[in-house]
């Protein structure tokens, strides 16, 4: 399996050539190419050579992180840590939208943040046995 990209090695507020970024992140100076002309990695293009804002180098690397980065059943994305996190105290409420579709609330395990996701009802079975779940009927708007 290839080596992840170390985005940690990177620097916010440094613009970084296509050579430097591919030997910073270990990769091939052809990847950092495509990332830019396929991937949607933001250049300056308007001088020569390409100059790549550390920061957008950082977010794009992070993004393709999280997309190979699946949730477990009763994990959700939390968008403060950028990662897949557990419920805190592995505790959650399951939101029933409809018949067939429930929002899982819970806190971050890691920075107390609100996250949630939708959820098949199909799954409160399971994730009752993963989580300390607690079934709500959506507030009915009068
Ligand atoms: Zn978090």
């Amino acid at each position: 399996m290839p080596k992840r990209p170390g985005w940690r090695s990177i620097k916010i507020h440094r613009s970084y050539t296509i050579e430097e970024a591919a030997r910073q992140l270990s990769v091939a100076k052809g990847t950092v190419q495509r990332w830019l002309k396929t991937d949607g990695l933001p250049a300056m293009k308007d001088q020569r050579p390409f100059l790549i804002h550390g920061q957008d180098l950082i977010e794009f690397l992070k993004r393709d992180k999280r997309s190979g980065k699946k949730c477990k059943l009763h994990e959700a994305y939390c968008f403060s840590c950028r990662e897949p996190r557990e419920p805190a105290e592995r505790m959650a409420d399951l939101v029933a939208i409809s018949d067939k579709i429930g929002d899982l609330q819970a806190l971050c395990s890691h920075c107390g943040g609100l996250m949630h996701k939708r959820v098949s009802m199909r799954l409160q079975g399971q994730l009752g046995t993963l989580l300390d779940l607690t079934i709500r009927q959506r507030q009915s708007s009068m």
